[in-house]
């Protein structure tokens, strides 16, 4: 979207006040985040009626999944695009700037067409990259693949080039995403992330690959193993497990349970120590008595993992569990949400403090004055903790560098460190549109 809306001449701008139209990229796969999309386009709407904007545009899940519904219930909204229409938006742009309203809603997404310009907005640093789009799997909770659509993967060759790209261009970190990271390949002729993988880590420029996401299925042994070895993959992994006790998985439609994911675990940190492990849990699913709940909780206190998200269970309307008759009380799922909360944060928190003393590599994100706030290897943007820095030993520090740095400190979810030297000085690029597509070569 950011691509062809900057090839066409559009200023991007992220502060509303200079801004005349106002794109929220919605998302809409739980209620609560396509409540979330609502409340932000209202807001964006009050500044048009305030003379402030001059139009508002929706994109993206909560348009794709909601459609005409949501048109006719905003009125104060002029154009709506679903998911993967990217090379539609300056059109309709243009159009409702010209007083038209746009509802235009195709799909669902039809992989990468269209995905052939980049205007990177993340920091000089570190980018995302998208391997795949789409989901063939079923879990019983979740409308993303109707949102988004089988996967589509993109070649390696196609990722391999824009990451060349992108690093040329300052970036150090990498961030690979899609909706199931381990499938990917699968539509171009077989399992390929450990393959990609080895490629993007003969990037001699790039400094961390992160990998987001991993499915935990059979195919995930031969992932970790890749992400414990190969040079510049950040020895982290992401894994959802979404559950503990197998009869609860199996009504998810996921594989596996408590013995195979401890399994799993162990063999990641016997492979590298250091592994730093997230994942993921609902809480309350249907079905879930009061046995497969402690199961859970117990899980997640004998796994000790890094860092991890709890979600109260929510019914989504199209989903197969929403059909499911032994719906769990909300009371009971918000009560379960923060017994596993509490129960992480001890785990955390005594995670966290026993690395006090050991040196770690920090990417700085922030500069105030001798202060800085970045993230080790082991914490992802956004939605792990942080490490605030010490930088009075390196006072020309910058957003972009890696440091090296000793841990004197940790809080629940942050660690405190000092900076010792400087390992690394990420070149500060202006943002330029990049051909990503295959026409570009
Ligand atoms: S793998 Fe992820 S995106 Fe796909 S159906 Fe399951 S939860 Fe949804």
């Amino acid at each position: 979207m950011l691509g062809h809306l900057g090839a066409e001449g559009f200023e991007l701008t992220g502060d509303l006040d200079s801004a005349d139209v106002v794109v929220v990229n919605t998302c809409g796969f739980l209620q609560a985040s396509a409540q979330e999309s609502v409340n932000t386009l209202l807001s964006a709407a009050r500044r048009k009626k305030d003379g402030q904007v001059r139009a508002v545009v929706a994109v993206g899940c909560m348009t794709q999944r909601y459609g005409a519904e949501v048109a006719n219930a905003m009125p104060e909204v002029d154009g709506f695009l679903g998911v993967g229409q990217g090379q539609e938006l300056p059109d309709v742009v243009r159009r409702v700037l010209s007083g038209e309203r746009v509802t235009q809603v195709t799909g669902p997404a039809a992989g990468f067409e269209g995905y052939g310009l980049r205007l990177q907005q993340t920091p000089h640093h570190t980018a995302y990259l998208k391997i795949s789009e789409g989901c063939d799997r079923n879990c019983a909770f979740c409308v993303i693949p109707s949102i988004r659509g089988k996967m589509v993967s993109r070649p390696i060759s196609d990722l391999v080039f824009e990451a060349r790209q992108l690093a040329a261009r300052g970036v150090r970190e990498l961030i690979l995403v899609g909706q199931d990271p381990t499938r990917y390949g699968v539509d171009l002729g077989g399992h390929q992330l450990v393959e990609l993988l080895t490629e993007l880590s003969r990037i001699e420029e790039l400094r961390w690959i992160r990998v987001m996401y991993l499915f935990p299925d059979r195919h995930a042994a031969a992932v970790l193993e890749a992400i414990a070895t190969l040079p510049r993959v950040c020895r982290y992994v992401d894994m959802p497990l979404q559950h503990a006790a197998p009869e609860v998985l199996r009504s998810m439609n996921r594989p596996g349970g408590d013995d195979e994911f401890l399994a799993m675990i162990e063999t990641a940190r016997a492979l590298c120590p250091e592994m730093v492990v997230r994942s993921t849990f609902i809480a309350g699913f249907p079905g879930e008595t009061r046995e497969a709940y402690q199961r859970l909780a117990a899980f997640v206190h004998n796994a000790q993992l890094d860092w991890v998200g709890v979600f109260q269970y929510s019914k989504e309307e199209g989903s197969p569990a929403a059909a499911m008759s032994q719906q769990v009380t909300a009371h009971a799922r918000r009560d379960r949400y923060h017994r596993l909360m509490r129960i992480q944060r001890d785990v955390t928190r005594k995670r966290l403090r026993k690395s006090i003393g050991s040196e770690i590599e920090v990417l700085v994100e922030q500069v105030t004055g001798n202060a800085g706030v970045g993230r080790s290897m082991g914490q992802a943007p956004e939605i792990d903790g942080e490490t605030h820095l010490d930088l009075t030993a390196l006072p020309s520090s910058a957003p972009g560098d890696f440091v090296l740095a000793e841990i004197t400190g940790s809080s629940e979810y942050d660690l405190t460190a000092k900076a010792l030297r400087l390992l690394h000085r990420s070149p500060a690029r202006t943002p330029e549109l990049l051909q990503i597509g295959v026409k570009a070569r």
